[in-house]
């Protein structure tokens, strides 16, 4: 593999963009730009029963707007699209099959009144709904509906290395067998996610946080696949202005607000880069290229980064501030 960062934004198409995954994209994308490395747009739709009609396309336009283009792709479906995870299923069913001829993953047949009745129960005692390993060792042929479940450790502590936030350790006894193939054919995200960011030579998993606890279960499945793992970079939550986790519904963080509203790209992607990075001077209105200039890792904080409507505003006033009355007119027309 080459030495060139390699980074991708992987949005499921469940909703409208907001400004709490532009500001992903926008992290991978500067982090890529400013290191001469490769940034790639992976459409994560294998939960089916989520998907949002036109919400792909909603994606596309908004990354568009902010200037976030993208460099490869599967070269089908024209020059610009998008690598789309349902066009790939074969790949994911060979490695989960790998897996359980290896003997790391095997196959559940348990039905759904099964799994029901084992939650109840589960809740009734007060204890977290968890698979019960029921088919773990019984050896279940393909012939049978089934899913394929991993085989997570019983014991020990799964580390995961982040690149932000140093280590943190997973008891695996929490962990439970989750499923990497579901009965229709799909991988669950876990699996696709996985499969892909190795397929793809991505070096740097950049993510919301609320990723993280899905990461030792990634590194669990980089071990039994025999791979490296990325470095991984979880980013703070975004919060209101009192510190409250910010519900991604709310209107005013639907990009489409600001498009329809609009603001200036570029005012929209500077307050959004400020979000959780800092450039280490007192300096703060920048273009998009200046801000790729200065990017670097180092740059990110550890903390939780507030939205701030005001700020936002401020930050669109600046850059108008910026254009000669001609650009002014012309954009305001
Ligand atoms: N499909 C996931 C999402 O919607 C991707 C998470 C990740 O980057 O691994 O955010
Ligand atoms: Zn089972």
């Amino acid at each position: 593999m080459s030495d060139r960062i390699r980074v991708r934004f992987a949005p499921s198409p469940t909703g409208e963009p907001h400004l709490g995954n532009m500001r992903t994209a926008l992290f991978n994308w500067c982090f890529a730009r400013s290191t001469g490395g490769v940034f790639i747009l992976r459409i994560e739709d294998t939960d089916r029963k989520r998907l949002i009609p036109g919400a792909v396309e909603a994606m596309e336009n908004a990354l568009r707007w902010l200037g976030l283009d993208w460099d490869e792709g599967p070269d089908v479906g024209g020059p610009h699209a998008p690598y789309v995870q349902s066009e790939r299923l074969e790949l994911y069913r060979e490695a989960a099959e790998r897996l359980v001829a290896e003997g790391k993953a095997y196959r559940c047949s348990c039905s759904e009144e099964r799994l029901e009745k084992l939650r109840e129960a589960q809740a009734a005692r007060g204890v977290e709904p968890r698979y019960d390993r029921h088919c773990r060792d019984l050896n279940i042929g393909p012939d049978v509906p089934h899913v394929i479940r991993f085989k997570m450790p019983l014991e020990g502590r799964t580390e995961v290395h982040d690149r932000l936030r140093g280590n943190i350790s997973f008891e695996n006894h929490t962990l439970d067998d989750f499923v990497l193939l579901k009965s229709d054919g799909f991988p669950t995200y876990h699996l696709a996610n996985v499969v892909d960011d190795h397929e793809m030579g991505v070096t740097h998993v950049m993510r919301g946080d609320e990723w993280l606890p899905s990461t030792p279960r990634h590194v669990q499945l980089y071990r039994a696949f025999g791979w490296e793992p990325p470095i991984w970079i979880h980013l703070p939550l975004i919060t209101d202005k009192r510190g409250r986790k910010l519900k991604k519904r709310d209107p005013s963080l639907r990009v489409s607000t600001y498009i329809e509203k609009g603001y200036l790209p570029e005012g929209v992607f500077n307050y959004l880069a400020f979000l959780g990075w800092h450039p280490g001077t007192t300096e703060e209105i920048m273009a998009p290229d200046e801000i790729v200039e200065r990017f670097s890792l180092d740059g990110l904080s550890k903390g939780p980064a507030a939205f701030d409507p005001d700020r936002l505003n401020w930050f669109n006033r600046q850059h108008m501030a910026r254009l000669d009355v001609d650009e002014l007119a012309e954009r305001a027309l």
